[in-house]
């Protein structure tokens, strides 16, 4: 099964988001927990949530992944945006225990003043404090482009993140790869993929690898930059997308669009994908 979606809004409520899914071929997606433009996103109803998990049951979909708000900053120094974020994505984590197997996206922060290592260790402090060994949800790191002070650029600081997560919980923490971060870190993964998923078995275990940003990138391998490119349009570029989707070591997770798209130029990307994609 090819797994393939995109972002969507969820403004329209969660229902609406398995609908417009299905309306554009795609068998999953993706979605900010908290509209980013702030007004007028109001709490979903358990009725609205219980209604999606019955379209994803019904269409064989693949978990939907929620993506925390870009406002978080778990390795910040501040302690105040740390308790904030805590406090967030914790209410964030009880909520998503409705949808069976959900997963959740978030970036791993900026160590903005104090340095990799202390950054490092505020993030795992987060996990232990936010993660239960019973929850159904497992949360995802996200591969970052190494813009400024990010975390999460180099496969060796994710595995520095999970070590430091309490063994009881440590199996609800997964890693989701962005292709456009990535390329941007420096790992050719348009070039050679088997290569670089070697690499992230090696240190981090392709078994933690849950989930896949699929994104080209406005910029060539290694420019730490994080512009998100159509696919086939950018530095990736359709023979890298070819590869991708198709290896091996991934062909089983779930894909999810981040392109520069509105959703009818998400639909063509999707068909697309699925056009390459050999089963
Ligand atoms: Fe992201
Ligand atoms: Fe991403
Ligand atoms: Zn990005």
């Amino acid at each position: 099964m090819f797994y393939i979606g995109c972002h969507l809004s969820v403004s329209g409520g969660y229902e609406h988001m398995g609908k417009e899914a299905l309306s554009i071929g795609a068998n999953t997606f993706q979605y900010f927990t908290k509209n980013p433009r702030g007004r007028g996103s109001k709490e979903p109803t358990p009725e609205d949530v219980a209604a999606l998990v019955k379209l994803l049951e019904e269409n064989n979909f693949a978990p939907p992944l929620a993506h925390a708000p870009y406002t978080y900053n778990p390795a910040s120094k501040d302690e105040n945006i740390r308790e904030y974020t805590t406090e967030a994505m914790a209410k964030e984590l009880r909520f998503l225990e409705a949808i069976p197997g959900a997963l959740y996206n978030f970036h791993p922060g900026c160590h903005v003043g104090q340095g990799l290592e202390v950054g490092i260790q505020y993030i795992a402090d987060l996990l232990n404090t936010i993660l239960t060994p019973d929850q159904n949800t497992t949360v995802l790191l996200e591969t970052m482009a190494g813009k400024g002070t990010e975390i999460g650029s180099k496969f060796e600081e994710l595995r520095a993140i999970i070590d430091l997560v309490n063994e009881d919980v440590r199996g609800k923490v997964g890693v989701c790869l962005d292709t456009c971060h990535v390329s941007d870190a420096g790992y050719d993964i348009a070039g050679d993929p088997d290569a670089v998923f070697a690499e992230f078995d090696r240190i981090v275990g392709l078994d933690r690898l849950k989930a896949i940003h699929i994104n080209d990138s406005k910029n060539p391998l290694g420019a730490h930059k994080d512009r998100h490119e159509k696919i086939g349009d950018g530095f990736l570029g359709i023979e890298g997308f070819d590869k991708i989707i198709n290896c091996k070591a991934v062909k089983h997770l779930p894909f999810y669009l981040e392109t520069p798209n509105e959703v009818d130029g998400y639909a063509k990307e999707i068909a697309l994908l699925k056009s390459m994609r050999k089963e």
